[in-house]
């Protein structure tokens, strides 16, 4: 009978419930464990030597922006955006990166 207790606290601690509860139980299910993205799925890319990351930046060889993948960047200046045209510094077609 204890159990729905603790479920009914959980639940109550999910929905934000603001009461602080001290650790009455060691059996830790609220850790839903998230799904991390797959490391070879790389979120950004240097449009120059094609290095990846997960996160925006900088490429440390290259020294230019990361583009988004799926993102449009400029061959010639390496700008970036998320709509395909031309580069409105240099006007060439911006490329979308893969
Ligand atoms: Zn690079
Ligand atoms: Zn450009």
């Amino acid at each position: 009978m204890r159990w729905t207790m603790i479920a009914a606290c959980a639940l109550a601690f999910a929905a934000g419930c603001s009461g602080n509860k001290a650790n009455s139980g060691t059996d830790a299910t609220a850790t839903a464990t998230v799904q991390a993205q797959p490391a070879k799925n790389m979120n950004y890319k240097c449009p120059e030597c094609g290095y990846g990351s997960m996160t925006a930046g900088d490429c440390p060889k290259d020294k230019i922006s990361l583009v988004k993948v799926g993102n449009y960047y400029c061959p010639e200046c390496y700008m970036s955006d998320s709509l395909p045209g031309k580069c409105k510094m240099c006007g060439v077609e911006m490329k979308k990166m893969e």
